[in-house]
């Protein structure tokens, strides 16, 4: 038993690891954090938390922490430690002379859903108005854009539609391509406490995740479906709603565009988008598909919940759409317990997205192209905006290898590990004249880095984070901050530097200007916050307590637009060479690339990525338990241990991608999705042979 006595004082903040934003008081004695306490009146969590929130926050405090300002001229040379004035002038003064050399738009910015919602706004802010370009991306990119586009095609906005309190009204619990348990565990025990009262569970995942069975849990259906045959999924459910007439035509009518509808329903109605013509694609046997169609479709208050193993795909947005659809055919949209609800990995993807961070869209989603919507902000900054889209990640690293982008300012995020096809990341940023990291440790892509800039944990300042269900949570300075200035600080100096005078003295400052420019956000503010704990957009006039649920008597678009789904299969093909497919995810105990995770003690349950194999395959290839194995695809390869197990079927290989040592994006290709370039990360072809370890 440890005796940590009654603490000091306390702050209530948010979790900066998962989408759900719990809330957590962390105690103090002095200045030293002695504990995280689940906050009982967080609206997300009620009390509740995981092994992440309350336990991996050391990372805080870790010596691997730079806390002073790096640059240097070339990246052979060492790294020289400055001042703040010296490190930003001299990335100030790159970053102009790339412009004077290059042109305008040959430098960007990429920012990460880690941070506030006002760091976030001022990273785009520093593109549009000091850049004076879109050259803007976020780390979204690589999960939930195709998310932002399918649901913004279907139903006029890039948000999931309820509150996590609604799962408690669902009869029909629809849980595709995510894994909630490892994911986002706190609102799955909340999902588990729904099943226990008699929910039924459809999953469709290539994986036997935790959901189809577990302790009191055991799915209805499970549809262990191929790698990359979600649209074929999706479509024929729609097919068996049609086909049989169980869609919800009086929903459809008053709710919909018909005349969409009807030529979405002549779409789905081909025979070739039956289950029994898609099952040796898919692998899922027709019988299953439809008794998990009529299930959805009849089984009273259906809810669908989907993470990155819908969108991470080369038809990621078409996958959303399809789901989308799925809901609306149903009329599982606009009342407890029914919905769309896109579970959201980082603290705040949302966020990061509402904030304007794409290269196409200004905050709230609106297009750069708008001359309205430009002015908006051209009042308000005083600058001209440019009204060409800019340039997504990877079109800035393909941008950068063709010698067309020179400078990036990358805050929070660690491409180089994070993103796929990590030999093409690794050459666009070598490619480049002056890249500036803005991050607590010096991670991967600072070994491509010019300058340094410390960055500041999320105990370390003040600002607010937007969870999965659109909740905007404060997020409380609850030390000051070890490097000296809190992110948006240093955004805001190295704006300064480029000649920009801004002024902010307080995050809440910044939110004023988001409310004041955004019509979702219009009656946000920090008081606000303080007097509700926390809100959900669109809080408006309309909506001046904010909105769980959204979509009640209409669609944001008006009406509801059905959108065709055809499958087409991704180019990434199995062969002789790379017979399996490898599909990646997270577990319980780390976080992404594990930049904070692993310096904390959660290491010790999760040390190293393993590769999961069906024993079937395992021992064609000779593989035994615990074996050191060479996981190669047609991009790269690398080194990893293999577990046998039956949670993957024959075919199919899973791995994490937590640990550096790995690198598992070595492997994955450089295949994205049609409408957004988020990476195809969950379809790689591999092949798996023993190995005697790096
Ligand atoms: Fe809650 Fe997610 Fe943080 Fe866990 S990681 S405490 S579920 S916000």
């Amino acid at each position: 038993v440890i005796e940590l006595g009654t603490p000091e004082r306390s702050v209530v903040t948010t979790c900066a690891y998962c989408g759900v934003g719990c809330n957590f008081k962390a105690e103090l004695n002095g200045d030293e954090l002695v504990r995280m306490v689940p906050y009982k009146h967080g609206k997300a969590n009620r009390g509740h938390s995981c092994v992440k929130g309350r336990f991996a926050y050391g990372y805080a405090h870790h010596k691997d922490r730079i806390l002073k300002p790096m640059i240097r001229e070339t990246t052979e040379e060492p790294w020289r430690e400055v001042d703040w004035d010296e490190a930003l002038a001299f990335a100030a003064a790159k970053m102009r002379g790339l412009q004077q050399k290059y042109g305008r738009k040959s430098i960007g910015v990429i920012t990460s859903s880690r941070c506030t919602n006002e760091e976030t706004y001022l990273v785009q802010k520093l593109a549009r108005a000091v850049f004076g370009n879109n050259n803007t991306d976020t780390c979204a990119r690589v999960c939930h854009s195709p998310t932002g586009y399918g649901l913004g095609k279907t139903y006029g906005t890039s948000a999931g539609t309820q509150d996590f309190d609604s799962v408690m009204q669902s009869d029909v619990i629809m849980i595709i391509g995510a894994n909630p348990t490892d994911a986002h565990p706190v609102f799955a025990s909340r999902m588990k406490k729904r099943v226990r009262q008699g929910a039924k569970v459809i999953v469709v995942d290539p994986r036997r995740i935790d959901m189809v069975r577990s302790t009191h849990i055991e799915a209805t259906h499970h549809l262990p479906l191929r790698p990359g045959t979600n649209v074929a999924i999706v479509t024929a459910m729609a097919h068996v709603i049609v086909t049989e007439g169980l869609h919800d035509e009086a929903f459809i009518r008053e709710r919909c565009d018909w005349d969409e509808f009807q030529h979405y329903a002549d779409f789905v109605s081909d025979p070739r988008h039956a289950p029994e013509a898609i099952e040796m694609l898919t692998g899922v046997p027709a019988t299953e598909l439809r008794a998990a169609a009529r299930l959805y479709a009849t089984g009273g208050n259906g809810a669908i919940y989907y993470g990155l193993g819908v969108t991470e795909h080369s038809q990621g947005s078409t996958t959303v759409m399809g789901i989308a659809n799925l809901a609306m055919l149903t009329g599982n949209i606009g009342r407890e317990g029914v919905g769309v609800n896109p579970l959201r990995g980082q603290n705040n993807v949302q966020g990061s997205c509402d904030m304007g961070s794409f290269p196409h869209e200004l905050p709230g989603y609106r297009h750069v192209k708008l001359p309205d919507v430009r002015a908006i902000y051209e009042q308000a900054w005083g600058v001209e905006i440019d009204p060409e889209p800019g340039l997504r990640i990877p079109n800035m690293l393909d941008a950068a290898v063709e010698g067309r982008f020179k400078g990036l300012y990358c805050q929070g995020e660690d491409i180089l590990q994070s993103d796929p096809d990590t030999h093409h990341v690794a050459a666009g940023l070598a490619a480049m004249e002056c890249v500036i990291v803005h991050d607590l440790f010096l991670n991967e892509t600072a070994n491509y880095a010019h300058v340094f800039l410390p960055g500041s944990t999320f105990l370390e300042k003040d600002g607010t984070f937007t969870n999965a269900e659109r909740r905007i949570n404060p997020v409380r300075k609850v030390m000051a901050p070890k490097n000296g200035y809190e992110d948006w600080e240093v955004t805001q100096m190295l704006a300064n530097a480029m000649g920009a005078g801004w002024h902010y003295t307080h995050p809440s400052q910044i939110m004023d200007e988001i409310a004041a420019t955004t019509p979702s956000f219009a009656g946000v503010s920090f008081e606000l916050l303080e007097e509700k704990g926390s809100v959900q957009w669109p809080c408006n006039e309309a909506a001046p307590e904010g909105t769980p649920m959204m979509h009640v008597d209409g669609f944001m678009s008006g009406k509801g637009h059905f959108m065709v789904t055809e499958y087409i299969a991704t180019d990434e093909r199995t062969g002789p060479r790379f017979p399996l497919l490898l599909t990646t995810g997270r577990i319980l105990s780390q976080y992404n690339v594990g930049a904070q995770t692993r310096r904390t003690a959660n290491s010790a349950w999760h040390s190293e990525d393993i590769l999961e194999i069906h024993p079937h395959d395992a021992e064609q290839r000779g593989v035994k338990e615990g074996d050191w194995v060479r996981l190669a695809s047609r991009a790269g390869e690398t080194t990893l241990r293999a577990t046998l197990t039956e949670r993957v079927a024959a075919g199919v290989v899973y791995t994490t991608f937590h640990h550096p040592e790995t690198q598992a994006n070595v492997v994955t290709t450089d295949f994205s999705d049609w409408a957004t370039n988020c990476p195809e990360y969950k379809v790689t072809a591999v092949q798996v042979s023993p190995s005697n370890g790096p």
